[in-house]
């Protein structure tokens, strides 16, 4: 049994549908990878997960549980966090009281302000900054902290390194291994490719709502990547 069972599942924005039929799983301590254009319906697949969105159908369970008829405030005490994108770090508040915030719905865990610092050292050096005044990578670093302050099993991060500096985004993803290394899987949402497959141990190609290529990252063809990506015809 998986840890995340997403089964066909559909999704609408009023008569809009955004998800056709997406399926997928995570067990304990995988990267799974979903890459796409913008609109495929990645932040959507996050949303339903994290139970902001309702799927109109299909199953999703964790721990193999059903998790549809869950809140999300249910699903983060169920052991899902959900880093959104635009991170919506409180910008009135410090980084320490922001990772506090997190700790509100707090599982038992190994996540706590002090391993936090430890994993995030530059946000160490801006404990008690308010939000306002934290840079792009400081705010990303600081909305993954403050996710964990939950101690998740499973943690989905939507456009991880989006506007971020590539020196920031090497220490994002050079923390992965330790968030894994405590038996979290984690579920990103990431628009670099290449990016994403290093970082992965499954991916899945979402075009226009639909999965249209998933395998084992570091077996998937890069040129059947590029194809099933744009969505150019021959991709089989
Ligand atoms: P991006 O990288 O741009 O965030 P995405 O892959 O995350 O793209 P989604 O944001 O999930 O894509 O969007 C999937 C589809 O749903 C798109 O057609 C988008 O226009 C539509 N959509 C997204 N949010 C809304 C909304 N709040 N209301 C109506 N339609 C929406």
């Amino acid at each position: 049994m998986s840890l995340l069972e997403v089964t066909d599942i559909q999704a609408m924005y009023g008569e809009l549908k955004a998800l056709f039929g997406i399926s997928l799983s995570i067990n304990p301590g995988e990267v799974h990878s979903v890459i796409g254009a913008n609109g495929a319906g990645k932040s959507t697949l996050l949303k339903v997960i994290a139970g902001t969105m309702p799927a109109t159908s299909g199953s999703l369970t964790f721990h193999g549980n059903d998790l549809s008829k869950l809140a999300p405030d249910k699903r983060v005490r169920s052991g899902i966090s959900l880093v959104p994108e635009g991170r919506r770090i409180f910008s009135s508040l410090t980084v320490e009281e922001n990772l506090k915030v997190g700790a509100y719905s707090r599982r038992k865990g190994h996540w706590n302000l002090n391993n936090i610092r430890e994993l995030y050292p530059l946000l160490a050096q801006r404990w008690d900054r308010i939000g306002f005044h934290c840079s792009g990578g400081e705010l990303q670093m600081l909305a993954i902290g403050r996710a964990l302050m939950a101690n998740p099993d499973l943690l989905l991060i939507d456009e991880a390194s989006l506007g971020l500096a590539p020196v920031v985004v090497a220490q994002v993803y050079a923390s992965l291994p330790q968030i894994t290394s405590q038996g979290t899987a984690v579920l990103l949402v990431e628009q670099d490719m290449q990016q994403a497959l290093r970082a992965s141990t499954h991916t899945s190609v979402l075009l226009e709502g639909k999965v249209v290529l998933e395998g084992t990252s570091s077996k998937l063809n890069k040129e059947a990547i590029k194809r099933a990506y744009f969505g150019i015809e021959g991709r089989a």
